[in-house]
């Protein structure tokens, strides 16, 4: 037997018993590459114009109504091809399309979170230390504070005056605005600083944000600065000092969303993680026209501080509203839940060569390999996760082979390592089948998170694929 017959065989072995995980490169055709970085063009506008999770349901109200959704009604029942909107407080989303057949078989619901890491305001601000104007802050999510410091920031959020009047803010992200900062020590006087951990490089309570320097008046008394900025806000928003008390203010960073790399493969932004996954669902859903079963997505909140509060998936809006679709048509809402089938669509860390240590090679999901299948998140044995059955990660296998998206399997790091969880958990709560569907993405949680163009169109392929199964 020759050497060459011996290679063939195991050339037909491999062929017929591995799974080689492709590049997207290897896949795609030029006309198929650029119509992903075509979608991206789209993706990237709405990072620049969505960088909270209130600015995120304005974006897709009005996109969605512009595509005939309209408001969802309790107890009115609706008919095959009916789009809604279920607006949660300005906060979350429900988008739904109606599905030709009985409910009681099911939908097909796809939630991605619109709340990324950020600085928010503390509820008393503003304050004045020779001669600067500061605000305090409160982190929100996982962050490394220090990376906070020393960048641009925007502030978003709302002010509800005494009179009941409504502020919409975005200070930081037109060209000619100013932007706001977070100082860091220079490395000359650091040496305390830099004997620090890098979790205390920064703390919590130095996340103190600059608004100005210049007082309304030298008369030697202190506060002149604080003064002349709540004179500024006075007249330019109609504000006093007692309004910032019940606000909701944010300081996000203040950077547009770009192309990285000269090949321009990836995109860099703010806020990827989860709108990276919130865009190709609510576009598949936008774009799904009649389909057999019902289609829903659900745009969350507090995802990142654990779905609580009433914007949350920790809450019962989602079931609220799938239970009234259900018992408006006459289906059981309970047989509904168990018959349907959820995407929960979020990122997963992609590997990053820089710091391969964390990662277990076999495991790990890698930029322009499409979609990461992660069928269970959590830490410390799995504790937390909601760890999808072979039968469903089989479905969705399925599902994705058929519809030519490109996907891989991928876990959170290595056992041991860290960890993290989605809102897969909160959604195997209400008794249906569900799995983690997302993009690989690095420096996840920073101000500036990356993630692959080919990927991001695959996860929009997989969706509307998920939508017309
Ligand atoms: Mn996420
Ligand atoms: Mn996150």
């Amino acid at each position: 037997m020759s050497d060459a017959k011996e290679k063939t065989r195991a050339e037909q072995l491999r062929e017929e018993l591995c799974r080689p995980q492709k590049h997207a490169s290897e896949l795609l055709s030029a006309e198929e590459l650029a119509a992903a970085d075509a979608f991206c063009e789209g993706y990237k506008a709405f990072l620049d114009q969505c960088k909270t999770e209130r600015e995120c349901v304005d974006y897709y109200v009005k996109k969605a109504e512009e595509r005939g959704f309209r408001p969802f009604e309790d107890g009115k029942e609706y008919a095959p091809g009916d789009k809604l909107i279920l607006n949660n407080r300005g906060k979350a989303l429900i988008l739904a399309v109606m599905g030709k057949r009985d409910l009681a078989e099911g939908v097909r619901l796809a939630a991605a979170h619109i709340d990324s890491p950020r600085l928010d305001l503390k509820p008393a601000p503003l304050y004045e230390e020779k001669q600067l104007g500061l605000l305090k802050t409160h982190y929100y999510g996982g962050i490394k504070k220090y990376q906070w410091a020393a960048i641009p920031l925007a502030l978003h959020g709302v002010v509800i005056r005494r009179d009941g009047t409504r502020l919409s803010v975005a200070i930081g992200e037109a060209p000619e605005d100013p932007r706001f900062c977070v100082t860091d020590l220079l490395p000359h006087l650091a040496q305390e600083q830099m004997q620090r951990s890098l979790a205390k490089g920064i703390q919590g309570e130095e996340l103190n944000i600059i608004v100005g320097s210049r007082p309304l008046m030298m008369d030697g008394k202190s506060e002149g600065v604080k003064l002349a900025l709540l004179q500024l806000l006075n007249e330019r928003y109609g504000l006093v000092e007692a309004d910032l008390l019940s606000a909701e203010l944010e300081a996000v960073p203040a950077f547009p969303a770009c192309d990285i790399g000269l090949d321009r493969s990836l995109v860099g932004a703010y806020g990827q993680d989860d709108r990276v996954c919130a865009y190709p669902c609510a576009e598949a859903i936008l774009d799904c026209g009649s389909p057999e079963y019902t289609a829903v997505v659900v745009l969350a909140d507090k995802e990142e501080i654990g779905s609580c509060g009433n914007t949350g998936l920790e809450t019962n809006y989602l079931q609220d509203f799938l239970t009234e679709l259900a018992l408006a048509r006459g289906a059981n809402p309970r047989t509904m839940l168990r018959h349907s089938k959820c995407l929960s669509a979020d990122v997963n860390a992609g590997f990053d060569p820089t710091f391969p240590g964390v990662m277990d090679q076999h495991n790990a999901s890698f930029l322009n390999r499409g979609v990461v299948l992660t069928k269970y998140t959590g830490s410390r044995g799995k504790s937390g996760s909601s760890d999808a059955s072979a039968e469903f990660v089989h479905w969705f296998r399925r599902l994705l082979d058929d519809n030519g998206v490109l996907w891989q399997v991928g876990e959170l790091g290595k056992v041991d390592e860290g960890g993290g969880g989605t809102v897969a958990a909160d959604l195997a709560r209400l008794n249906l089948d569900v799995v983690d569907l997302g993009v690989p993405v690095l420096s996840m949680h920073a101000p500036f998170e990356l993630a692959a163009k080919t990927d991001i169109a695959m996860l929009r392929k997989a969706c509307g694929a998920f939508f017309s199964a």
